[in-house]
């Protein structure tokens, strides 16, 4: 039935799927969007953000989603929870199962599914997971009180994670693989001249070990030169802050996917390679990754979006 497809169908509720949404919405599209797993996205579970405009004293990451969402709804759009379970991009309209059971027909399809949080791919995060391993530390610093924590990886993240953990436990080890960090400026500066951070550069993790918890980890220190060693550090909490994966699994048989995954789009619009589907924030950008930068581009898929339906006369 032609009055049951949605115009334009938004999968994915970070700040490109709210974005998006409440463009399409303030352009009559009555646009639907689908939340995902984890509503809000990424930054529901990070603290402060200092660097969204229009926050002159910074806002926590939970309430700018909320304070997104709200503006979405403001206008009309239909948002829903909900996991995007497979796609149809060669019906003619776009078809989108969710959680396995309601197909969705829609004319345009937004996908701003963002990235998840990357593991070393070592056995004992498995071993542990939920019992020392996490890969957010805000969601479990509380746990670590007056403890000791590592931290893997060099970026931005990593330090935050460290900095964030430093305020709550005794001690946190940041485990670097290389002999420096990938950070900006700003927050290698706060992590060096924390006294209770202790960076480990060129450092791997090679296990972790404990009776039922994480009571330390095994690690290699040079590894593969002369210098090489091996150490162990007793910690009670092991964290990862390794990077992100984009979530375009469900899409990988129809869409252009680049060799890390996140999806090609075409030129400086963005589209991807099927005619009225296009792409937006984390999913789309290997590169800036920002909220901002997310927020933009899911405006600019609503009205790439718009443009599509308008030229179709849909
Ligand atoms: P990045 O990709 O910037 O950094 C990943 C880090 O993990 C690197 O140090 C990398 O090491 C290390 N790493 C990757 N794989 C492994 C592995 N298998 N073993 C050990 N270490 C590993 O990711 P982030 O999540 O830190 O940041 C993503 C983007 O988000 C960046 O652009 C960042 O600037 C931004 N960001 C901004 C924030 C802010 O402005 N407040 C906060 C957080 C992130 P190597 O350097 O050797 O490759």
């Amino acid at each position: 039935m032609e009055n049951s497809v949605i115009k334009c169908l938004i999968i994915g509720s970070g700040p490109a799927g709210y974005t998006a949404a409440i463009y399409a919405s303030r352009a009559n599209l009555q646009p639907v969007l689908i939340e995902g797993l984890q509503p809000g996205g990424q930054l529901t579970i990070t603290t402060e953000v200092e660097n969204f405009p229009g926050y002159p004293e910074g806002v926590t990451g939970p309430q700018l989603m909320e304070d997104l969402r709200k503006q979405a709804v403001r206008f009309g759009a239909d948002i829903r929870s909900g996991l995007v379970t497979t796609v149809d991009f060669t019906k003619r309209p776009l078809e989108v199962t969710v959680d396995g059971k309601e197909t969705l027909k829609a004319h345009t399809v937004i996908i701003s599914t963002g990235a998840s949080a990357r593991y070393l791919g070592i056995p004992d995060e498995q071993k542990y997971n939920g019992l020392g391993v996490s890969a957010c530390a805000t969601c479990d610093g509380f746990f670590y009180r007056k403890k000791t924590v590592a931290v893997v990886g060099g970026g931005d993240t990593a330090c935050e994670e460290a900095l964030y953990l430093s305020n709550i436990a005794k001690k946190v080890y940041l485990i670097v693989r290389k002999p420096y960090l990938r950070a900006s400026q700003v927050m290698q500066k706060r992590v060096l001249q924390k006294e209770n951070i202790t960076v480990l550069f060129n450092c791997n993790t090679l296990g972790l070990f404990g009776e039922e918890f994480v009571e330390g980890a095994k690690i290699v220190e040079n590894k593969g030169t002369d210098q090489e060693q091996i150490f162990d550090i007793s910690i009670d909490g092991f964290f990862l802050a390794i990077g992100h994966t984009p979530n375009t699994a469900v899409f990988k048989d129809f869409i252009t996917l680049d060799d890390q995954g996140y999806i090609d789009l075409k030129g400086k619009t963005t589209e991807t390679n099927v005619e009225g589907v296009f792409a937006a924030g984390d999913v789309a950008d290997p590169r800036y990754r920002q909220a901002v930068s997310a927020a933009g581009m899911g405006c600019r898929a609503a009205l790439d979006a718009e443009a599509y339906l308008l030229e179709h006369e849909l």
